[in-house]
């Protein structure tokens, strides 16, 4: 109790400091529930800005009312932790001091604001009083060697924009604006295809950009495949005449590790208290660029002088080579959405951009464009684009061409750059008029965290979304026997595990799944599994997006009456546990409350019904619920997932909820309509969410 009180009031400026404002990326936030710990900037977690902020770079921070816990979703999945009363962060798995211990205040959480901001691999400069500036860093670069194929990944603090900056076989340079990198500067690889690079920072009078050399060896080819998230660009390299293309391989085994500049902390049960703040170097000097340890230059001197020279000694880029040109275009329809080829020849550079308000443009640098300028509208059938727009940006001081895509939907355009090729690719988002983000939310599954927010800043609200949907043909309901059961995770991704207690969250769920399966079977239901075995639903290492779409795509597709996705939970804590039932629309709240009663009886603590906006139910066009049996990183709990009998039970359970759901929805009806209209988009989680 004494440890509680602690810090409930620990500050000792009042909550009247002004609001703070935030840039990163030519992007600026406003800070307004603030507050000032000894001098530390302390920010609310439900703080608006904050969390737009932290959308904006594919992030999300979490907590409710209640709880301890204040939890960080970083771009690359990582999970931060924060816990009121306690002064670390966990980064990861690694401990790191705090200035101040995260506390509430008036019903608000408070936490250190560049504490969190550096856990996601921002360094936060301090301009002026109420005035930060976020500089993303090249947070980690890791090469996996893969059969004949070498693959550098490169994980950022942001959306990795890059520009190459020299293309050749055996030297491949690429920039990342506004990027800072505290990795080592030179690494020996020795890999197939890759010897060796060689990180930089260049500083023009425009911009300060992180430059990473990889040094190819004469016979090498390498390619730029799709990454698992922006934040994430691969890239991969090999010997002549190996393959590049495939699948980014499962297994993290083959990784060669690379030295970072700080060594982790293992988290172990019991680590040992650290005192301060890991320090990051905050904003790169810029008066004094890294100086370059030697590295052999290539001999092309010729391809060489076509390149910006080295940063040490230029403030300017050595003139420009020739134009490039652009001499045509071509769109292919795939699926939903296109494939535009753009036809360049010469050598370029390109940068693209996609806006909150559906608008995409790829600008290629140093370029002419050698036909008329297009303004087309595409077919209708064409979900995902609606308009293509090729011109002539500028013209001076240096040539720039725009294609610009008007997207139909929130789209995740890819842009691959080929042999004279620029490949822009737009699959096509299955959902029409709402904005789709690919945040992540909770410890254990993928979150569509940004859909609320995206409708709110479209000015939609979310009943107009929902008569959007309705234009849309509704499959719900034309199935009334079919049930479709959504193991969570599998192939490509094991989801949480406990090594220590054997258990791996992809098995369970399968596992749960097939004995319901076969109950709900005997008692005269159809049934279809999102999956049956250890295997990916879409394709492996597709996002979570295009992974958690495919699933709802089984049961929209079928017309299934209810949708059933199964998960075991797991935390940084060991000390969480038991067992909840998410749901997210209306029409999920009876199915969740019947299951939820149902599971009552298993022998785990009972959490309740939950709001939550997982991507499976809110993609979802019929009742479903999203069941996380218990937590396999809590003793008690992991225990009884490794008891056969608990995970039967645990099936016979959930069937048995859907039962007297059905039951008390009279079987075969065509409609089943909420039965409580649940208006509580907004704040009204905490009622609704517990029993
Ligand atoms: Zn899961």
């Amino acid at each position: 109790m004494i440890a509680l009180l602690a810090f409930v009031t620990p500050r000792v400026a009042g909550a009247q400091s002004g609001a703070t404002v935030v840039s990163i990326q030519n992007a600026r936030f406003q800070l307004t529930r603030t507050d000032n710990v000894n001098g530390v900037l302390a920010v609310a977690v439900r703080d608006p800005g904050l969390g737009n902020l932290l959308r904006s770079i594919g992030a999300a921070i979490q907590w409710h009312p209640g709880e301890s816990y204040i939890v960080v979703t970083a771009p690359d999945r990582r999970v931060i932790t924060l816990t009121l009363g306690d002064s670390h962060i966990n980064v990861g798995g690694v401990l790191q001091g705090l200035p101040f211990v995260p506390y509430t205040d008036g019903g608000e959480a408070f936490v250190p604001f560049d504490a969190v901001a550096r856990a996601l691999y921002l360094a936060p400069s301090h301009e002026a009083n109420e005035q930060i500036e976020l500089q993303p860093l090249l947070s980690g670069l890791e090469v996996v060697r893969d059969g004949q194929r070498t693959l550098a990944i490169l994980h950022g603090g942001a959306a990795l924009r890059f520009r190459r900056v020299l293309d050749r076989p055996d030297r491949f340079e690429i920039a990342l604006p506004g990027f800072a990198s505290r990795l080592d500067p030179v690494q020996r690889i020795g890999a197939p295809g890759l010897e060796s690079l060689r990180i930089t920072q260049r500083h023009t009078a425009w911009e300060s950009a992180t430059v990473v050399a990889f040094y190819a060896g004469r016979d090498s080819t390498h390619a730029i495949l799709p990454g698992p998230s922006t934040s994430e660009l691969v890239i991969a390299f090999a010997p002549r005449g190996v393959s590049l293309e495939g699948p980014l391989p499962a297994a993290r085994a083959a990784r060669i590790p690379l030295r970072p500049a700080v060594a982790p902390v293992a988290l172990g049960n019991a680590a040992p208290p650290l005192s301060s703040p890991v320090p990051l170097p905050t904003a790169v000097s810029r008066a004094t660029p890294t100086a370059l340890p030697a590295i052999p230059e290539p001999l092309d001197s010729a391809a060489a002088a076509a390149t910006p020279s080295p940063p040490a000694a230029s403030v300017l880029p050595a003139a420009p080579p020739p134009a490039a040109h652009v001499t045509g275009y071509q769109i292919q329809p795939v699926d939903d959405g296109i494939r535009l080829t753009l036809k360049v020849s010469g050598t370029a550079t390109y940068e693209w951009h996609q806006l909150r308000d559906n608008r995409f443009y790829v600008d290629v640098h140093n370029a002419l464009l050698d036909l008329a300028p297009e303004d087309k509208g595409l077919d209708q059938n064409i979900v995902a684009v609606r308009t293509v727009r090729v011109h002539q940006f500028q013209k001076t001081p240096e040539p720039i061409v725009r294609v610009a895509l008007d997207l139909g939907a929130d789209d995740r355009v890819t842009v691959t750059p080929g042999a004279g090729t620029l490949v822009l690719f737009a699959p096509g988002a299955p959902v029409v008029g709402v904005r789709i983000g690919s945040g992540r939310l909770g410890p254990t599954f993928a979150d569509d965290s940004t859909a609320d927010g995206a409708l709110a800043e479209s000015g939609l609200t979310v009943a107009g979304a929902a008569a959007a949907a309705q234009t849309q043909p509704l499959a719900a309901g034309t199935n009334p026997k079919l049930i479709v059961l959504d193991p969570g995770h599998g192939g490509s991704d094991p989801g949480a595990q406990n090594p220590a207690a054997g258990l791996i969250e992809k098995n369970l769920t399968l596992e749960i799944a097939k004995h319901l399966r076969t109950i709900l079977e005997g008692e005269g239901w159809q049934v279809v599994m999102t999956r049956d075995s250890d295997k990916d639903v879409g394709y492996a290492f597709d996002s979570d997006k295009v992974e958690l779409q495919s699933r709802a795509d089984v049961a929209n597709t079928r017309g299934a009456r209810m949708f059933v996705s199964i998960h075991i939970n797991s935390f940084t804590s060991s000390v969480l546990n038991g067992t909840t039932t998410y749901y997210y629309k209306p029409q999920d709240l009876a199915l969740a409350n019947s299951v939820d009663r149902a599971l009552s009886g298993l022998p785990t603590k009972d959490d309740g019904i939950r709001k939550a906006n997982f991507y499976v139910l809110h993609h979802t066009t019929m009742p479903s619920i999203l069941v996380e049996v218990a937590f396999l990183s809590n003793p008690d709990d992991a225990r009884l997932l490794q008891s056969p009998a608990f995970i039967q039970e645990a099936a016979q359970d959930i069937g048995k909820g859907i039962d007297s759901y059905a039951g008390s929805n009279s079987g075969g009806s065509s409609v089943l309509t909420a039965p409580q209209s649940a208006g509580d988009v907004g704040d009204a989680q905490e009622d609704g969410s517990k029993k």
